[in-house]
């Protein structure tokens, strides 16, 4: 296979009109799972949360989770979607080792929410509108481990090895309608779409959404059009993306991609694509199925779901504030500026933030803290800041230590480091490495008239009315006291001690 020709990307933008269509398979945190009683729990050992019905075994009947179907009916509300008073399960059929049935139980042409749609927020402050096609309710699958190959991949593995602990978990599987005129945005409006229905599901408590963890997952569908031609090209649907910065490279990539074969006289193939994290580009999986392929039909082992017309008005009374109305209030309550907030969103502490507020820090500290110390800490470990081994409930004892000056600002710094380092609670490390500032005043004035004592000079120039110079009588006594004095105490000292 050679390798593909690449077209510069403001060429692509030049020639050709990037149609963008996202589907996004989320899974719901439920205790049990889609169809049976097992449970959820992420990380497990294999294999340990399986029962005959969603192994498949022979005779195994399914029964519908409540709780499955009320998330899935509060996310197609929260998108905006017409909520289908009637629609039955379908068997999607295909041979896989990861599901064990043969099918996987899905909704097709019935699926509970249509037509709606999620407003975008873009980084420069505009609003893009997606339009939902459907959200449907299904099962995911095991997992399989390939082992002993480099890339983790079936190719190239020794063998493989299952996890069915996955299959049955409920999934939403939710897809947008075409997205035409993004133009050169395409890739900011994919990574941004998925950025807001991942923060929708959030505030919606309905998922963990965790793409690192795969319990949201993105297809990225893409296709070109000869510019302002209207003619749709060829689509490629590149598969399970896990991360929002990879939704964005992973657009990019099929844009530059498509347009080389185009330009090349050559026809996309509509197949799946792999991207491959390490180098941003993507590779050909399998040559695409269509609906056909998987001989849907309806399931005859479930009832229809018909939910009432009052339940679903109950649920609608349950949507919770959405998260960007949410955003707009939280910043006129901190009263900071637009691109304040976008910054603490884009470096994702807001949430962060919120809930160190809500264990009783002040809204400026808190942000403080984790826009600027923390968030380095984040980078310096490639960890995202929500990863931090430190808590906000951590955090915001750490600031109440320091309005209570039993902590200055060092080392609070280093109390924090102690928490990131394992070293237990912010109490704890203070005890442990004994950090508490130093406001026993006799201790103090020794060290101050050690250090006048030391500059006789300097302390002549305070006693003679310069107070100006008391700064580097303080300096001395912080770096005897390693940093540990309230340097504002010191000062006063000095003065009181040379007048
Ligand atoms: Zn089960
Ligand atoms: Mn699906």
């Amino acid at each position: 296979m050679t390798a593909p020709t690449l077209v510069p990307y403001d060429e692509v933008v030049e020639r050709f009109d990037p149609v963008l269509g996202l589907e996004v398979h989320v899974e719901l945190n439920t205790q049990t799972k889609m169809f049976c009683g097992c449970p959820t729990t992420f990380g497990a050992e294999p294999n340990t949360q399986v029962c005959p019905v969603c192994l498949g075994l022979p005779g195994a009947l399914p029964v519908v989770n409540r709780k499955a179907v009320e998330s899935a009916i509060r996310i197609g509300l929260a998108l905006n979607c017409t909520i289908t008073p009637w629609g039955r399960f379908a068997r999607k059929n295909y041979f896989y080792p990861d599901m064990p049935k043969n099918f996987q139980t899905s909704q097709y042409d019935e699926p509970i929410a249509v037509d709606g749609y999620l407003d975008v927020p873009l980084d420069d402050g505009s609003v893009v509108r997606v339009e939902i096609e459907r959200a449907h309710m299904e099962e995911d699958t095991g997992k399989s481990l390939h082992v002993g190959g480099s890339t983790g991949r079936i190719h190239g593995a020794e063998y493989s090895l299952l996890d069915y602990n996955r299959a049955g978990v409920p999934l939403i599987e939710i897809v947008t309608k075409m997205i035409p005129g993004t133009r050169e945005r395409a890739p900011e409006v994919a990574r941004a779409y998925v950025t807001a229905l991942r923060d929708l599901l959030r505030a919606l408590g309905v998922s963990d959404v965790r793409m690192d963890q795969g319990s949201m997952r993105c297809d990225v569908n893409l296709s070109l059009s000869p510019r302002d031609s209207g003619v749709l090209g060829t689509r490629s649907e590149t598969k399970n993306v896990n991360s929002l910065r990879s939704v964005e490279r992973a657009v990019r990539y099929e844009m530059t991609r498509q347009a080389g074969v185009l330009l090349a006289g050559e026809r996309v193939v509509q197949e799946t694509r792999h991207f491959d994290e390490s180098t941003g580009s993507t590779s050909p999986g399998r040559t695409k199925e269509t609906a056909e392929d998987y001989r849907y039909f309806p399931e005859p082992d479930l009832v229809p779901i018909a939910p009432p017309a009052e339940w679903v008005e109950e649920l609608r009374a349950t949507l919770p504030e959405l998260p960007w109305e949410h955003r707009r209030r939280i910043q006129a309550e901190w009263g900071i500026s637009d691109a304040e907030m976008r910054d603490l969103v884009n470096a994702g502490v807001l949430e962060l933030i919120e809930a160190t507020v809500a264990a009783g820090a002040p809204a400026g500290e808190a942000r403080s803290w984790w826009v600027s110390y923390l968030t380095q800490q984040a980078n310096t470990r490639g960890v995202e800041p929500t990863g931090l081994p430190i808590t906000p409930a951590q955090l915001a004892r750490v600031i109440a230590l320091v309005a209570s000056g039993e902590l200055n600002n060092k080392l609070a710094r280093q109390v924090v480091d102690g928490v990131l380092a394992g070293e237990g609670e912010p109490d704890e490390v203070v005890a442990a490495r004994g950090l508490a500032v130093v406001s026993d005043d006799s201790a103090l004035i020794a060290a101050v008239d050690e250090a006048l004592a030391a500059q006789p000079d300097v302390a002549e120039k305070i006693r003679g009315g310069k107070v100006a110079a008391a700064g580097a009588i303080v300096g001395a006594v912080m770096k005897a006291t390693k940093g540990q004095a309230d340097a504002k105490r010191v000062r006063e000292l000095v003065i009181e001690r040379c007048s």
